[in-house]
């Protein structure tokens, strides 16, 4: 299957599909990737040796020259020392302004490689080669970013890459936590955008955590689709792409004040988007809203109460640091329905304090 980001002249494909890795060379070319320029493959140290040598091999064998560089896994490789790491790597291995820097991997992997691809040399075309669930969403779209300590995604750019590689494959060799955590942003997808597909996700459950190849794709599809939908419309978050944030605002704070460890970013969203879910309730949406909510992120054993031990201090500090935070009130996604969100600006801090209680209670 093939999708199409539509964004004028940077628009571009995403392939989705089984046995992709091995046609990477073949695609390259197809999209006049130079062969002249040394290609950069980021990739982690969980990734590389299930896949690494067969990308790198199969480049070469189309007549790409290939250099690599491996990072430690982890959200905390989304740092500012590991950017310049891979900078070091991409300038020792001669990459010139040509070349193209692959991320092959998860959303990290993709968010580093991404923010490596736009500032090298003021910015050199990037492929993304996702190797996660989550993954369906961070490939596409462009946003790229490292960490700050004090803030998540707090250093980037927008780079849109010159094509998406998603070799389904891949998600065979993941672990079970990352299957859940992967499958909450495909959720979101379609609390935002869709709400049969999110009833197709509650359906569906058990097929997509057992990863049944048809269900599987469907989903990734789906998914991808909405965001491409999404970005095309609002490429720079001028509007309607904020919606894509929904459960990121609480999220990003849990993230960040559990060091970037406690949580995978998929469960701290599901918490998030719980969270919001609530938050609308008590400013007079239907409880049933939440509830149902609740029921199809739990479905996925994903989280959806707050852990007691978190400092509401702390999160509500960390959500101050966030780009989403203007003049004391916070911007947030709030559901309206299934499959229907809108942005408010006007979410007094106060509000976030009370479901931080509530969600406490709920464990
Ligand atoms: P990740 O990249 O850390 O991957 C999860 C784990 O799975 C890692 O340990 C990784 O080594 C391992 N792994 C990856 N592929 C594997 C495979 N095929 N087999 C076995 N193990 C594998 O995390 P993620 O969940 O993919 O991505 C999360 C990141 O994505 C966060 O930093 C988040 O902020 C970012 N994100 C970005 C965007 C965006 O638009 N740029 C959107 C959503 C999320
Ligand atoms: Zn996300």
């Amino acid at each position: 299957r093939t999708l199409q980001v539509d964004l004028g002249d940077r628009s571009y494909p995403i392939y989705i599909g089984s046995g992709l890795l091995n046609e990477a060379g073949l695609i390259f070319a197809k999209h006049q990737l130079s062969k002249k320029s040394p290609v950069l493959i980021v990739t982690d140290d969980h990734v590389a040796p299930l896949y690494l040598k067969r990308v790198e091999e199969n480049l070469q064998a189309e007549g790409y020259r290939t250099v690599s560089k491996v990072v430690k896994a982890g959200e905390k490789a989304k740092s500012l020392d590991v950017f310049h790491d891979v900078m070091t790597a991409a300038i020792e291995g001669g990459l010139d302004r040509r070349s193209a820097v692959v991320a092959l991997g998860g959303g990290v992997v993709g968010d580093l490689a991404g923010f490596v691809a736009a500032t090298y040399m003021r910015g050199v075309p990037f492929v993304q080669m996702p190797t996660t669930i989550l993954a369906h969403d961070s490939s596409v779209g462009g946003k790229v970013a490292i960490n700050h300590p004090l803030a998540k995604n707090m250093i980037g750019a927008f780079h849109q890459p010159e094509l998406v590689l998603y070799d389904v494959d891949t998600l065979r060799t993941l672990p079970e936590r990352e299957i859940r955590a992967g499958l909450s942003e495909m959720v979101k997808h379609g609390l935002i955008w869709d709400a049969e597909f999110a009833a197709w996700c509650g359906e569906n459950t058990d097929r997509l955590l057992a990863l049944d190849p048809e269900t599987l794709s469907y989903g990734l599809t789906m998914g991808c689709s909405i965001k491409a939908q999404v970005v095309s419309q609002d490429e720079r978050e001028l509007g309607l792409r904020a919606i894509l944030n929904l459960g990121h605002t609480i999220g990003h704070a849990l993230e960040a004040i559990g060091g970037y460890g406690e949580f995978l970013h998929g469960e701290a969203i599901s918490i998030g988007m719980a969270a919001s879910a609530l938050i609308a309730v008590n400013r007079g949406a239907d409880r049933a809203l939440y509830a149902e909510t609740v029921r199809l992120l739990g479905g996925f054993g994903l989280p959806t109460v707050m852990p007691e031990h978190l400092d509401e201090e702390r999160i509500i500090g960390a959500m101050m640091h966030d780009k989403k935070f203007k003049e004391q009130q916070l911007v947030f996604v709030l559901p309206v329905a299934i499959g229907q969100v809108e942005i408010v600006s006007d979410v007094k801090v106060e509000e976030v304090r009370r479901v931080i209680r509530e969600l406490k209670k709920e464990g």
